[in-house]
Parts: C-alpha cells; structure tokens; sequence
C-alpha cells in the first residue's frame, strides 16, 4: 500500500497539469450524504421529512414544493447545512494542501461550495451541476447568476413552521419572477455565461496539456458516471504521458485499455488523503 501511496505522490509531483474530478464519494467522505437517510439527514431535515416523506436531501431538491415559501425553506436549510461550518473539513483542506503549488483545474457535480471554501479559486473550478449559493430566475429570462448568500443565510434563521416569511423570497430583478437554486434539477438550469467561461476554462486546460504529464485525480466519482469519468477515461487513453489515479471505497473501476496507466486506491478517501498529505 505504502509503495502505491509513492507512486501517487511521485506523479502529482511529476506533473505538468492534474484534473480533479469529484462527485458525490468526496462529499460522503465529508461526512455528507445527499442520498442517504442518515442521522444527519433526520437530524438537520426531519420536519421536512415528516411533512412531505422525501428520504434525503436530493429528494428534496426534486420535490415539487407547494408554495414558495416552502420552497425557500428548504433550499435556504440545505445551504445553510452545507456552509455553516465556515472552516473546511479536513478532507477538503488535505486535498488543497496536496495539489495547491500545482497547475491545476477541478472539475465537480457537487454543488457544496466546498471547493471555493477550501480555497480553490473559481477560475479553476467547473461546477457542472452548479453550486447552491447562486440564484438564477426560473423563467430563464436572462443568463445571469447571482450570489445569493446574503438571502439565503437570512431566510435559514427566519423559517418558522417550514415556511420563510413572504417579504424575503428572492424575485428575478429583469422580470420580477420567481427565482430557484442555480443547481441542476430541472430544464431550467442556466448554462449561461459563468457556466460556459468555466466550462470553456476547462476545455483549455485539457487542451494546453496535450502531450505533457497529465494527472487525471478521481475522487469518489461512481463506476457509472458519464460526466466525469467518460472524459478521463477518453483523456488517459489518448494522452501518452497520462495518469488516471483513482480513489473510491469499494467502487474502483479501471477498465483494460488504460489499466497500465491507472493507479487505484480503494480505500476511505478521507483517509487516503491523510496519509498522501503527511506523506508529502
Ligand atoms: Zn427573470
């Protein structure tokens, strides 16, 4: 195990570029499971979860809530869980500690802002699924996103029996509709310009690594997942110098074609992480 955790290190070190993608395995070895009814879940949502039997909280951003006011109050509690410790977690921090004196591009469908908080920059960042602090109107009238911290930290502390007050629901300041969560859950998701620049920023970072010491880091993305692993599988096979290093507890897969340049760690994340950082 120790000579794999090298290996990992010597080829982070080695490296020209490294593309991290992250999904939901990174989160849950945060501590946060949007899909599971854990003690957390009940703890932090049970009203929500006794009032409208959704079971998590990615049942929650799909249910079709009866009222804005309930909307609100549910999407304002979910931020409020995912950015109420102001200080990273240790996984989070550990990762940045790995890759920040490298030239490096993150790419994710977590929508926790726990990147930006564990200090990477935005320009290096490809939310694809978007990010909970950011407002969008669901109309679609016009492209812009806006940071929605302020309202949503307020409309968290002032929910009263799951509903927050009417004179605080955000309203789409072009046409004065309703507003919704810049995440992917429906058609009405935006991809429009800050989507498109760091979908763009992307795209350049693959492309200016062409033909260098490329890193393709994999944190927590399930064997099936066609937005993140398709593109690094695809990358690793055609790159000559690339490197494909996976981490996931008890869902590794790495197929034939690039099995001579893929490192897979099949262990707890938060752990891995750990140990690669005091490593260093
Ligand atoms: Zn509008």
């Amino acid at each position: 195990m120790e000579e794999k955790y090298y290996e990992v290190l010597t080829k982070i070190q080695e490296a020209d570029g490294i593309v991290i993608g992250a999904s939901n395995g990174l989160s849950i070895s945060e501590g946060i499971h949007i899909f599971a009814d854990d003690s957390s879940f009940q703890e932090n949502f049970g009203d929500f979860r006794e009032k409208y039997g959704f079971r998590s909280i990615i049942q929650g951003c799909f249910y079709p809530f009866p009222s804005e006011e309930e909307k609100w109050a549910f999407f304002s509690r979910m931020y409020n869980y995912f950015l109420y410790k102001t200080e990273a977690s240790p996984v989070m921090k550990n990762l940045y500690e790995l890759v920040k004196d490298k030239n490096y591009f993150v790419v994710t469908s977590n929508i926790d802002n726990h990147f930006r908080q564990a200090g990477f920059p935005q320009e290096r960042l490809f939310e694809i699924e978007g990010n909970c602090r950011n407002l969008q109107c669901m109309n679609g009238c016009h492209n812009q996103i806006y940071p929605g911290d302020e309202i949503l930290s307020k409309m968290a502390k002032s929910q009263e029996n799951g509903k927050v007050p009417l004179d605080l629901i955000p309203k789409c300041p072009e046409c004065g509709g309703l507003m919704q969560v810049h995440i992917e859950v429906d058609r009405n998701f935006l991809k429009g310009e800050s989507w498109q620049t760091s979908y763009q920023a992307y795209q350049d970072f693959t492309r200016k690594a062409h033909g260098k010491k490329l890193v393709l880091l994999e944190l927590g993305v399930g064997a099936r997942n066609q937005l993140i692993k398709a593109p690094f599988m695809r990358l690793t096979n055609i790159e000559e110098y690339a490197t494909y290093i996976t981490l996931n507890k008890g869902e590794l897969y790495i197929p034939d074609e690039i099995a001579a340049k893929s490192i897979g760690i099949n262990g707890d994340t938060a752990e891995v992480l750990q140990q690669l950082v005091q490593m260093k």
